[in-house]
């Protein structure tokens, strides 16, 4: 900041201007479509949302992004009417400003170190990114950029989700050819096939992806690399390098009996068959999802939330979110479970399950819980579920669906000689995100385990610049 800006602040005038709330749709309206939750600033209202910024040089916000975005300087820019200015500034640190502002958990990042909001409510930083990003988009999206010459290096990048699109871009900006392979038939991984369409609109990937496209990047579809092609394969195909961002997508069993009933699935399945039209699923998921009038999610994470907001949407009558621990444990964020909460969701917490119970026909009829009571932290910090003797009950469900977290597939692993996985099964690589194979290099979930999309996106630029640094030694150990 200058200091001709520094002196035209009023910091306490700044602190009287009131939070700026965005508009919603009414709970009983939106549970009737996919649409976004949010609707949206207007320009004047996010221009004083903006103001409220009182510009403070030690900017604990911009430290607490995992992206360091300058937060302080887009908003200066969006309170001065420079919107495209603003929609740079952003964009000079995030590849995905539209993305992160809606699903960034901000109240535990940038948000949650705002200094506005140790006296008032932290200033709206994500929906004011949101709404930078999507003016800029709306005013005919990011320019697209003089391209260096071709460097003649090839980058086969696995998965399409929020690390392959950024690594994706970022190689490309640098000269390196590059080709996605991605196992489902539409391109966003997670960011399509995981996060529904009332959190996030696709067309924001769609966006990305034609972005992507002007820069030269190619995408194939259906392939899933591991079975339908190996590593090793791509190598021989030409490839220099290899960067996984397959993601965490293999959702963790209940184990518990009766989990193979009809009318059980796994959150993945679920939501994918609730939220996407046909033509953008494979053919043995395209058969559209009846839930009846009972639907009971198991799990208390913002995939659970998805699963429970989705099955409203779908037309089921009650929908019970059954947790083991209380809302105090829940890991996901709190206004996801507001949102449930507002659109009729309801709470069964301190609730184990312990068995499925068929009806007719081999379908789920009811879910046997027990009660459970909070004893000592364990290993995650959180207090533990202790059962509770003699407390079994049942709830009725038509349809169950369970959301207890993901893991990494194995399949890579199986199928490429000498790739470590980590202790928790994730790919095991340095910081830079090379792997413990020569050439080949991971970022975002496939290495941290299921995460936030902004610490996927910090993780692959890192990986980006270590697959750089690699693809120009070769092309100088060559010459
Ligand atoms: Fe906040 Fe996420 Fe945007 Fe960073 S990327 S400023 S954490 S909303």
């Amino acid at each position: 900041m200058t200091e001709t800006t520094e002196t035209k602040i009023d910091r306490k005038a700044r602190l009287k201007i009131p939070f700026q709330p965005v508009p919603k749709q009414d709970p009983k309206e939106r549970v009737k479509n996919w649409d976004e939750v949010y609707l949206g600033y207007d320009l004047a209202t996010a221009k004083l949302e903006a103001t409220r910024c009182i510009q403070c040089p030690a900017a604990p916000c911009i430290k607490a992004c995992p992206l360091d975005n300058d937060i302080p300087g887009a908003l200066l820019k969006l309170e001065e009417g420079d919107v495209l200015g603003a929609a740079e500034v952003f964009r000079s640190t995030n590849p995905a400003p539209d993305m992160c502002g809606r699903l960034c958990p901000q109240e535990a990042l940038c948000e949650g170190d705002c200094v506005v909001g140790k006296v008032a409510i932290p200033v709206a930083i994500g929906k004011l990114e949101a709404f930078i990003a999507d003016q800029q988009q709306a005013m005919g999206g990011r320019p697209i950029p003089q391209l260096p010459p071709p460097t003649g290096r090839r980058v086969a990048i696995v998965g399409s989700g929020p690390a392959g699109l950024a690594v994706a871009e970022q190689l490309a900006l640098l000269g390196h050819g590059v080709k996605l392979f991605e196992a489902w038939p539409r391109p966003g991984g997670v960011l399509r096939y995981g996060i529904p369409g009332f959190k996030m609109d696709k067309r924001h990937i769609d966006d990305q992806v034609d972005y992507l496209h002007q820069l030269g990047v190619q995408f194939v579809f259906n392939v899933r690399v591991g079975y339908d092609v190996t590593i090793d394969e791509l190598f021989d195909q030409g490839f220099d390098a290899v960067f996984l961002g397959q993601g965490a997508g293999q959702g963790n069993r209940l184990n518990v009996p009766g989990q193979d009933l009809e009318g059980i699935y796994m959150a993945t399945e679920f939501l994918v068959r609730a939220n996407l039209p046909p033509e953008e699923l494979p053919n043995h998921l395209r058969k559209p999802i009846e839930t009846g009038k009972r639907v009971v999610v198991i799990g208390g994470g913002d995939t659970a939330m998805d699963c429970v907001r989705s099955a409203l949407r779908t037309g089921a009558g009650e929908v019970v979110c059954a947790y083991r621990r209380t809302e105090a444990e829940m890991g996901g964020r709190q206004e996801e479970r507001q949102h449930a909460h507002e659109e009729g969701v309801l709470f069964h917490y301190l609730t184990i399950p312990i068995r499925f119970v068929a009806g007719d026909n081999d379908c789920v009829q009811a879910v046997r819980f027990q009660r459970a009571e909070l004893g000592e932290p364990d290993e995650s910090g959180r207090r533990k579920p202790v059962p509770v003797i003699g407390s079994e009950f049942e709830l009725e469900a038509d349809t169950v669906v369970i959301a207890i977290g993901y893991k990494v597939e194995k399949l890579l692993f199986q199928t490429t000689p000498d790739l470590e996985a980590s202790d928790g099964g994730a790919v095991a690589t340095d910081e830079s995100g090379q792997s413990s194979r020569s050439g080949v290099f991971a970022a975002g979930d496939s290495v941290r385990g299921a995460d936030l999309v902004v610490t996927a996106l910090a993780d692959a630029k890192r990986a980006a610049a270590a697959i750089d640094r690699y693809l120009r030694q070769m092309k100088s150990a060559a010459a």
